[in-house]
C-alpha cells in the first residue's frame, strides 16, 4: 500500500475559474477586448503543467517562466500565445523561441543586446517591461522610450513580430493608491506608444475598476493565483469570488491516542492536553509541502468533520484533535486544503504566507491525479 497522500487536481475548476474571470473582465467595460494570459509558472501553480493546460483550453494565452515548460506546452497541443513572464535568458534561447513561437518579456539592455546580435530567425512577439515602481524587472520610466525604440527598430528588422509594453503592480492586494501610482506612471510613460498592454495581476484584474483604467486599444490580463480557486487578498476567501478550488490535498490517519490530560504532543511538547482527548496522526507533513509553521488550530477536516490541527508540523506527519470526530479511526479520510475541506487560503492565513505558496510548494513526493470526474 503507498503511503496515503494524494492532491486530486479538477481541471473543471480551473475552467470555472478562468471563467469567471474572463465575466468580470468583460464586466469591466475596458475600453478595448482584454485577452486573458493563463499564468501557468511553476508547474502550473503545483496543479500540473498537464491539468493546467487542459483546463485553460479557453485562454488566450499561457503565460510562464522556463523555456523547456513552454515547449512543453506546445508539445501539449498548445496553439496560442505563450509568454516567457522574466524573458529568455541566453542567447540560445532565442532560437527556440522563434522555432515555437514563444513570446517573450524584455524587461533589460542585456536582452536587446542579444536580439540585436541574433542571426536571422523567425519573429518573435516581445513585450518591453517598464518598472513602474516594484523595483524587480523592467526600464526605468527615463530609460523606457529608448528601450522601447531599439524594440521597433527590431521590428523593422523583422526580428520581431509584435512589441507590446507591460509592467507588474506590487500592490495589487492591498494597497489601491500605490496600485493607482503605478498605473499612472505606465499611463505617463506609455503614451503615444503603440502596441498590446499588459499589466494586471489577479489582485488587479478582481480589483473593481482597474482593468477599465488601464489604457490602450488591446489589453492583456495576466491572472494566476486565482484560477486556481485561491484568493489574491488576505482575509478574504475565494469562495466569496465565485471560485472554486482546483486542488484536494488528501491523507489520512495512520494512529490515533487517547491521552490524558496534561501529556504533550509532537516536536517541542508545543501542544499539551488540557482534557482528556483523542488525537489522530495524519501522514502530511512539511516535506510534502505542507507548511512548518502552521499553528494550533488551523482547519483540517476528518471524516469530513471540520477539526483542526494540534501541536508542531513535522517532516511527514501532523496531529489532528479527533474530538469532534468520535467515528475517525485509521484510514478515515483527511482532507489538508480543497474541496470538502477547509481552503488553501485559511491554512496561508494560519501559517503565515499565501496560497501560492503553498500550491506551488507541494513537494515531489505527493502524488498528483487528474480527477476522473472531471
Ligand atoms: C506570477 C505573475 C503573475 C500572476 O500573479 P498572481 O498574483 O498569481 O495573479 C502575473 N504577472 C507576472 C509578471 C507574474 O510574475
Amino acid at each position: 500500500m503507498s503511503r496515503p497522500i494524494l492532491a486530486v487536481v479538477h481541471p473543471r475548476a480551473l475552467a470555472h475559474n478562468l471563467a469567471q474571470v474572463s465575466k468580470h473582465v468583460a464586466s469591466e467595460k475596458a475600453r478595448a477586448a482584454v485577452h486573458v494570459w493563463a499564468v501557468v509558472k511553476a508547474n502550473g501553480y503545483g496543479h500540473g503543467l498537464d491539468a493546467a493546460v487542459r483546463g485553460f483550453a479557453a485562454a488566450d494565452g499561457l503565460a510562464l517562466l522556463e523555456v523547456p515548460e513552454a515547449v512543453r506546452c506546445r508539445e501539449l497541443g498548445w496553439q496560442r500565445p505563450i509568454l516567457l513572464l522574466e524573458g529568455f535568458f541566453k542567447p540560445g534561447d532565442i532560437d527556440v523561441l522563434a522555432r515555437y513561437h514563444i513570446s517573450t518579456v524584455v524587461h533589460s539592455h542585456a536582452q536587446l543586446a542579444m536580439l540585436e546580435a541574433a542571426s536571422a530567425h523567425a519573429p518573435i512577439a516581445a513585450h518591453v517591461m517598464l518598472n513602474s515602481g516594484m523595483h524587480r524587472l523592467g526600464f526605468q520610466p527615463g530609460e523606457y522610450a529608448a528601450a522601447f525604440a531599439r524594440a521597433q527598430a527590431l521590428l523593422a528588422a523583422g526580428k520581431l513580430s509584435v512589441v507590446g509594453k507591460m509592467t507588474h503592480f506590487a500592490r495589487a492586494d492591498d494597497d489601491l493608491a500605490v496600485t493607482r501610482a503605478q498605473l499612472d506612471c505606465f499611463a505617463r510613460v506609455t503614451a503615444g506608444l503603440p502596441g498590446p498592454v499588459s499589466v494586471c495581476n489577479s489582485a488587479a484584474v478582481l480589483s473593481p475598476g482597474l482593468v477599465a483604467a488601464v489604457p490602450g486599444d488591446e489589453q492583456w490580463v495576466r491572472p494566476g493565483i486565482c484560477l486556481y480557486g485561491a484568493s489574491p487578498y488576505v482575509g478574504r476567501d475565494a469562495t466569496a469570488l465565485n471560485l472554486r478550488p482546483a486542488m484536494t490535498l488528501h491523507s489520512e490517519i495512520i494512529s490515533t491516542h487517547v491521552l490524558p490530560a496534561g501529556e504533550a504532543i509532537g516536536y517541542g511538547y508545543a501542544f499539551r492536553t488540557d482534557h482528556d482527548m483523542r488525537v489522530g496522526i495524519v501522514a502530511c507533513g512539511y516535506a510534502d509541502g505542507y507548511p512548518r509553521h502552521a499553528i494550533t488550530g488551523t482547519p483540517v477536516t476528518v471524516a469530513g468533520v471540520r477539526t483542526r490541527l494540534v501541536g508542531r508540523v513535522s517532516m511527514d506527519m501532523l496531529s489532528v484533535d479527533l474530538d469532534p470526530v468520535p467515528l475517525a479511526d485509521i484510514g478515515s479520510r483527511v482532507i489538508l486544503w480543497g474541496e470538502g475541506g477547509p481552503s488553501v487560503d485559511e491554512i496561508s492565513w494560519s501559517s503565515s504566507t499565501i496560497a501560492n505558496d503553498l500550491l506551488a510548494g507541494l513537494t515531489h513526493r505527493v502524488p498528483r491525479r487528474v480527477d476522473v470526474a472531471d
